[in-house]
């Protein structure tokens, strides 16, 4: 995983990658954010890129390979990660509006107590995804497989899970509100705690 630089002010969250401060405590955060934003366009590969508390506005990191990234408690709005494939990347806390995950590879990732609204992951693998305690609002997970992922105690409002492959995902202690499993394999997912 990331190596963990602590922020060099003594708040106890860890630095952005390549400072020596966190987002909060860095002089210009803007800066920084652009600074992030060339380091995962230039590469394919990101990996233990560590961004909490950051602000990403319309950027296309799509076809990228994630591995080990720290997202939490940033915010992403009009984001297109389409195409990507990520693996042990934390997004917990993170809002995300209007963003898109399509034709995703996803895999061992979190999103928990994450706010989605307008999140599109369709066509994509996801395994091993914990949403949960997260709010998923407007948001599609049309045509995707899904293994052993978690929703539990998510709240979920007009949410599309249309034509996929459920397989040993657990939605118990969810909210749901408009969600749609039509035509899903949800023979083995888990809606209820078994006495
Ligand atoms: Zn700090």
């Amino acid at each position: 995983m990331f190596s963990p630089i602590y922020c060099a002010a003594g708040c106890g969250r860890l630095a952005i990658t390549g400072s020596k401060l966190c987002a909060p405590h860095s002089a210009d955060v803007k800066a920084e954010e652009i600074r992030i934003c060339n380091l995962i366009k230039q590469e394919t590969d990101v990996r233990d890129m560590n961004a909490p508390y950051m602000r990403f506005e319309n950027e296309d990191f799509s076809g990228r390979r994630f591995y080990a990234c720290n997202f939490k408690n940033s915010f992403f709005s009009a984001c297109d990660f389409s195409n990507c494939s990520m693996q042990l990347t934390l997004f917990n806390f993170a809002d995300f509006y209007n963003c898109s995950f399509k034709q995703t590879n996803l895999e061992f990732l979190s999103f928990a107590g994450a706010r989605l609204q307008q999140v599109c992951f369709e066509n994509s693998d996801l395994v091993n995804i914990n949403y949960g305690g997260a709010s998923i609002v407007n948001c599609s997970f049309n045509n995707s497989g899904m293994y052993n992922s978690r929703f539990i105690n998510a709240d979920m409002v007009c949410v599309s899970l249309v034509n996929c492959d459920i397989k040993r995902t657990n939605f118990i202690m969810s909210q749901r509100k408009n969600v749609s499993f039509k035509t899903s394999n949800t023979g083995e997912a888990i809606f209820e705690i078994l006495e």
